[in-house]
């Protein structure tokens, strides 16, 4: 995909106005494709389907960037109701959480102490703090080394588009993390431009965590990479215990069930909630793919007939766009 496309998408993704209005349209353009529904039932029949065929699970309520306490309360309330049904209902699950949900740009603390409350109530529940973009990456190593002094059920995100990557993941050799290659826009001065060079980097950072102790989830739908790990950790007789793979919810569904066939563990990352917008646009963002697997499910009725919800989205995206260029030109 083009720089210029991907650029779109995430910009599309970090849009305000959208992913508000989007919360009213509900789920168009296929998002429910990739999104578990809205309520937390939905989201707890989603695990029990994937439990049944031995996949586990790590639940992410929709939502980022929140500037206001009353709303990052109402999403701590909801993250602490889902956790009691994951106790109550012995779900095969844990947590990905953002800490911007949980009101990290609003005051620190106050996030450290949603987070303790999380923690808490978590008890053996591993909590997965989700890496976003890199104005929040100091932030967020922060608020993990102050809850890593209280509790040891919790871990966060190495991406591989970082040059320190390499060597934040060797500070955090004893904590259990997810690699990825990275999903936001970052500027060349702090990140890899070049996809090889990103590739690369993962496989590198892969087999370290590999050949240490601490659990690592291998987040990624790249088979050439899964593949290759596959032979890495056959040939150095790598237990499989110390490793998992991770896919998101709705994609490469069949390699997701091949893979947890085959014996290794398993687990898809499932959001949920209304506020699938800002995700919804990164995943376009990395696959243009995504866009044909979505456009015709999404746009027409099983007779054939166009969908309106789809379109009335469609022209407000168009046209907000239209409006953000205009401004941008003046
Ligand atoms: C479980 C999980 C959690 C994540 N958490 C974070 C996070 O906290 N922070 C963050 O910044 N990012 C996160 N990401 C996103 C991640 O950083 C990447 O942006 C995203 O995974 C795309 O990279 P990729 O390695 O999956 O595949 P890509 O690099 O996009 O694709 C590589 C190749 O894989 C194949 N491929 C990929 N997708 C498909 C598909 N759908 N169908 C068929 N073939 C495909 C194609 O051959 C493609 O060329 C997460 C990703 C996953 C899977």
């Amino acid at each position: 995909m083009t720089n210029v496309t991907r650029d779109f998408f995430i910009g599309l993704s970090n849009s305000k106005f959208l992913n508000t209005q989007a919360k009213k349209w509900g789920f168009v353009l296929g998002a429910d494709k990739f999104v578990a529904g809205t309520t937390i039932q939905s989201v707890v029949d989603a695990v029990k389907k994937l439990n049944a065929k031995g996949i586990s699970c790590t639940l992410d309520n929709l939502g980022e960037f929140v500037s206001d306490k009353s709303e990052a309360d109402q999403a701590k309330e909801r993250i602490l109701a889902i956790i009691e049904n994951i106790h109550e209902q012995e779900l095969d699950c844990h947590l990905s959480v953002k800490l911007t949900q949980l009101g990290l740009d609003i005051d620190q603390d106050y996030c450290i102490e949603n987070m303790k409350e999380i923690l808490g109530a978590a008890k053996g529940i591993f909590v997965n703090i989700d890496m976003e973009d890199y104005a929040h990456y100091e932030p967020t190593l922060d608020v993990l080394h102050a809850l890593r002094e209280h509790y040891d059920n919790v871990g966060t995100v190495i991406q591989s588009y970082l040059y320190r990557s390499e060597e934040d993941m060797s500070r955090l050799k004893d904590v259990r993390i997810r690699l990825v290659k990275g999903a936001y826009k970052e500027s060349d001065d702090v990140a890899f431009p070049d996809k090889q060079d990103i590739d690369r980097n993962f496989v590198k950072l892969a087999k370290q965590r590999l050949l240490g102790n601490t659990f690592t989830s291998i987040a990624t739908h790249d088979h050439h990479i899964i593949d290759e790990l596959k032979e890495f950790v056959d040939e150095n007789d790598i237990d499989t215990d110390k490793f998992e793979f991770q896919m998101l919810y709705g994609f490469r569904n069949d390699m997701q069930d091949k893979l947890a066939e085959e014996g290794y563990h398993f687990c898809t990352y499932i959001p949920f909630g209304d506020d699938w917008f800002g995700y919804f646009m990164r995943r376009l963002a990395e696959r243009p793919q995504n866009m044909n697997l979505i456009m015709k499910d999404a746009l027409y009725t099983e007779d054939n007939r166009l969908k309106k919800g789809p379109v009335i989205a469609g022209t407000a995206i168009a046209a907000a766009t239209a409006f953000a260029l205009w401004r941008r030109k003046k």
